[in-house]
């Protein structure tokens, strides 16, 4: 029979264990050793379920106290200095190395983060500097294998690749990576020994970055790093683990070398398939076939599974199942959430599920006809009953859908000269991008109300008392353009889902983004509407209260399916269109209460962008920058549009975003330096913008003098009429005190330069 293998497991614990051991500890309320206990028995009870379930191919070594690039790091002996001088015990620096240190031996930073290639999830970037001595620093990526061969179950070791470590660490002197080639080498060759050394019979070495667009010098650093590594006497066998994409750079250079096993996404890997009929694959070798997704919470088609294999086999001799890519990034079983419907529950799968349709796939493959078989059968009934998910009406509008509702009726420039007309703001306007601290009170009113202490008539009441402070209190700052503050708002994406029809929200499904830090994504389970007002009623309140004007504030609807678990039934360009009439909705309808500046957030625009420049356009921004300009093509021209980005990190699709057509646009600069002013001067940006004067995620004040020098230096570069005043994101995050404080300098700042001008 045909085996299957994990690429990877939850960790977090099904009960969020980790979490709040982790925290428990860093609160110096447990010790190391209950911190590992804890771990082990976490450990164990993973590896007894995947065995339980009949995988064959169990991994260890997949776990992580924080996170697994910082684990390699570690085992590299890639330890920065300033992490080695603060003296302390492993733990503890390892610790450091995650989250900073502050305490009797120092004070030092954290690796920097950053998103782990298209998930949600976040890795700590490694520093390499160039005096390092990389070596194999101990062999605790064994542990795991020996706990759990001790239970009686024989585990896959997992590290991350060379090839990977290396292409993702940040190089801190003149040293690159091919510098550290060989030392690294000789660490995984110690590596292999010690596998060997200890009864491993198949090691996993993860190289996702092998899907990403790789030059020649990528590949041949690729080539020498395992031709060098794997030699000829070798007992431990090498799984080469690739995820997230496709190989199409160096799928030929792969079946060269000598892996035992060779892991593709054939999920993710639109080329997978088609590199394997025009290639075929070594004979020699076990493909380990990743056609269950690791990263959705669906219940996989057999029927596309079953007839994937049959294709399979006229090139593959050896074929073991696997999922995509890791399941750290689905949440644990789906039986914690009885909650919900079972008519919906019963479309999901998550980790501990997806082991069970593993091993029905196994079962079911043997079967000459399985088309017969019940379990098939009911798997089959799941992707022919669409009643429940689709809505024929938002259908209906979505295909009606031409190409005069994605355009405003007049061109931007003359529209923004009319809006200047229009709002009459003073030059260089001042304003804020919406939320303001949340306070205990604002965060007890939305608990007492979720928990049913209080009304909704009591709730709605406090919130809008909230909005009249926080209005009386913009006045007195001296804030030209106002917002209400959203004090109803837990989060920015989850808000909108509660109120749209076709989301789901579960109890306990938690994934990993990154450390102790879990997300729960609400889930796009049918057809997208809005069946009711969202935010009118909050914000035409607060813009009863004053003369000036009130900035209506909505989340776009790329940022709320990249932050969502999206649908597989249907396209990511249909889901999007969906949410965007349904925001489209909420725009008419604030314009009608008389709202004349609405900003549509789109924090997570790049999110979801393809890992391979070459689908940027095609599977993704042709789509997205036009779900964006649906939401407020049907607005008057002299309804000014706004929207608002958080990562600076936007310079390689400067055109594109300002062909979301936006009037105006704020982001977050004050962190990079402003050459993003350069670029956008360079591309003839026509949107007008608000790089953020100052950088809100820190309690810091900044002064006066410090906030006329950035907005100075904006000026050299944008021309005055477009520049907006403003702080770099929400407030919410942030205490009042601060935040009063910092306010009040950006319009001291503002007013000082407008004089000048
Ligand atoms: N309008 C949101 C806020 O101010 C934007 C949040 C974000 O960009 N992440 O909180
Ligand atoms: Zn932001």
């Amino acid at each position: 029979m045909m085996q299957y293998s994990i690429v990877g497991f939850p960790r977090i614990g099904i009960h969020r264990e980790l979490k709040f051991a982790t925290e428990k500890y860093f609160r110096n309320e447990i010790d190391v050793e209950t911190l590992f206990n804890i771990v082990s028995e976490l450990k164990s009870a993973q590896w007894k379920t995947q065995s339980n379930a009949g995988a064959s191919f169990i991994p260890s070594n997949d776990f992580s106290l924080y996170d697994g690039m910082l684990d390699t790091a570690f085992m590299l002996n890639a330890i920065p200095e300033r992490y080695q001088t603060l003296d302390e015990d492993d733990t503890a620096t390892y610790f450091a190395m995650a989250r900073g240190y502050q305490g009797q031996h120092g004070d030092v930073k954290a690796f920097t983060m950053k998103k782990w290639f298209n998930t949600d999830y976040h890795y700590m970037v490694p520093e390499l500097d160039d005096d390092m001595q990389i070596k194999l620093r101990s062999n605790a990526f064994l542990d795991g294998f020996c706990q759990a061969r001790s239970l009686g179950i024989q585990t896959k070791p997992v590290v991350i690749g060379p090839f990977t470590f290396l292409k993702l660490a940040h190089y801190t002197g003149n040293k690159a990576a091919v510098d550290f080639a060989d030392a690294v080498l000789l660490a995984y060759a110690d590596i292999l020994k010690q596998c060997a050394y200890n009864g491993v019979k198949w090691l996993q070495i993860d190289e996702p970055y092998l899907v990403m667009d790789l030059t020649g010098e990528d590949i041949a650093l690729f080539c020498d790093l395992y031709r060098r590594l794997l030699t000829e006497k070798r007992t431990v066998k090498a799984l080469l683990q690739t995820y997230f994409g496709d190989v199409r750079d160096c799928y030929q250079q792969i079946c060269e070398l000598p892996f035992d096993g060779i892991g593709l996404d054939f999920v993710e890997g639109k080329q997978t398939a088609q590199l394997l009929a025009s290639h075929g694959f070594p004979a020699d070798k076990t493909l380990f076939a990743g056609l269950v997704n690791g990263k959705n919470i669906w219940k996989c088609n057999y029927a596309i599974v079953l007839e994937q294999l049959k294709q399979l086999r006229k090139t593959c001799k050896k074929i073991v199942l696997s999922t995509s890519c890791s399941l750290l990034h689905v949440p644990y079983t789906v039986k914690n959430e009885s909650q919900l419907d079972p008519q919906i529950t019963h479309h999901f799968s998550f980790a501990h599920e997806k082991l069970e349709e593993m091993r029905e796939l196994c079962r079911l493959d043997e079967l000459s006809d399985y088309q017969q078989d019940s379990a098939y059968r009911l798997n089959q009934e799941l992707f022919q009953s669409k009643g429940l998910r689709e809505n024929p009406e938002v259908r209906e509008k979505v295909s009606a859908l031409t190409d005069a509702d994605f355009d405003r009726e007049m061109p931007r420039r003359q529209r923004q000269a009319l809006q200047r007309d229009l709002l009459n703001l003073p030059q260089l306007p001042t304003t804020t991008i919406g939320s303001f601290p949340q306070t205990k009170e604002v965060k007890q009113n939305r608990a007492k109300f979720r928990r049913g202490e209080i009304s909704e008539a009591e709730y709605r009441a406090n919130a809008k008392a909230f909005i009249r402070d926080c209005i009386k209190l913009q006045e007195e700052i001296g804030l030209d353009v106002l917002v209400h503050g959203e004090f109803e708002r837990n989060d920015m994406v989850e808000f909108f889902g509660e109120n749209l029809s076709g989301y789901v929200f579960t109890s306990n499904a938690w994934v990993q983004s990154y450390g102790t830090r879990g997300l729960k994504p609400p889930i796009v389970f049918g057809d997208i509407k809005r069946e009711k007002s969202i935010t009118t009623d909050y914000i035409q309140y607060a813009n009863s209260l004053t003369d000036k004007e009130v900035k209506g504030m909505l989340t776009g609807p790329v940022t709320i399916l990249n932050w969502s678990f999206p649908r597989e039934d249907i396209s990511i360009k249909e889901m999007m269109y969906q949410i965007a009439l349904a925001i489209r909705d909420e725009v008419l309808e604030l314009e009608q209460a008389g709202i004349r500046i609405i900003q549509i957030d789109e924090a997570a625009l790049r999110e979801k962008l393809p890992l391979r420049r070459a689908d940027w356009h095609s599977d993704y921004l042709d789509f997205a920058i036009k779900a964006f300009r649906l939401c407020h093509a049907k607005v008057k021209p002299e309804t000014q549009i706004h929207t608002h980005m958080c990562y600076s990190e936007f310079e390689d699709i400067i055109p594109e975003i300002d062909a979301m057509d936006a009037d105006v646009i704020t982001f977050e600069a004050s962190r990079s330096k402003l050459t993003i002013l350069d670029v956008l001067q360079q591309c003839g940006f026509e949107t007008e913008v608000g790089p953020g004067v100052y950088d809100i995620h820190s309690p810091r004040v900044p002064s006066v003098e410090e906030i006329e020098t950035v907005i100075q230096l904006m000026l050299t570069k944008i021309p005055q009429e477009n520049l907006w005043v403003n702080p770099d994101c929400g407030l919410k995050t942030r205490g009042e005190k601060e935040t009063v404080a910092s306010l009040t300098n950006l319009v001291k700042a503002a007013k000082n330069i407008r004089e000048k001008l």
